[in-house]
């Protein structure tokens, strides 16, 4: 098998009250490791041994038609809860280790800490259906909040940092409906020292 389920740092109960322990069990052994078969199920249809999680998703018009969809879904699917699983912590030093620099460039771009995490909810409650709403670092190292469809990887758009996954089965176990009580409560399990290193990558 190509790729793998990455390992989780930290037990199903440790992101609790925030998200848990069932929701986070289901959605990493089962809808992660889902996504994780079938990635490698379509690859092995054509014999592809491309590793390169990004690479590969950068590249998707360049395999066979018939297992495109199923690579931008469930290698999409992989590279986001892959990122989203590195971006949560129980760890309060984590949850505090926010940069200067990045602290400053989300000052520079959104006006204020408070007013970035205003505009990310807004931007997660607006986007309908399934999909994810991210921050990412441009090409010109502006910061930017971007929501996709589905399981689309923000990878065209630059370097994704910070990731909030907005399909239900992330949190209809225990917010049902109330999308926006999800995204208000997720700022306390955000590993700020990790969005911080991808910041500085
Ligand atoms: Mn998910």
């Amino acid at each position: 098998m190509i790729y793998e389920l990455p390992t989780l740092n930290y037990e199903y109960n440790a992101l609790e009250p925030v998200m848990d322990a069932e929701t986070l069990e289901i959605h990493y052994s089962k809808h992660h490791q889902a996504y994780v078969n079938n990635l490698n199920a379509a690859l092995a249809k054509h014999d592809i041994k491309q590793d390169n999680l990004v690479e590969l998703l950068l590249n998707i018009n360049d395999l066979p038609e018939d297992i495109q969809a199923a690579v931008r879904n469930n290698g999409g699917g992989h590279f986001n809860h892959s990122l989203f699983w590195n971006i949560l912590t129980p760890e309060q030093d984590k949850q505090n280790g926010i940069s200067p620099e990045l602290e400053s460039a989300i000052v520079k771009n959104f006006g204020s800490m408070d007013e970035f995490k205003a505009k990310f909810e807004d931007a997660g409650m607006k986007r309908f259906g399934s999909g994810w709403v991210w921050l990412v670092k441009t090409n010109s190292g502006d910061l930017k909040i971007v929501t996709l469809p589905n399981q689309d990887a923000p990878l065209a758009e630059g370097t994704p940092m910070l990731g909030v996954d907005l399909w239900e089965h992330s949190y209809y176990l225990k917010y049902q409906n109330k999308r926006a009580e999800y995204l208000k409560n997720i700022w306390s399990i955000v590993n700020w020292e990790q969005v911080s290193d991808y910041y500085q990558a």
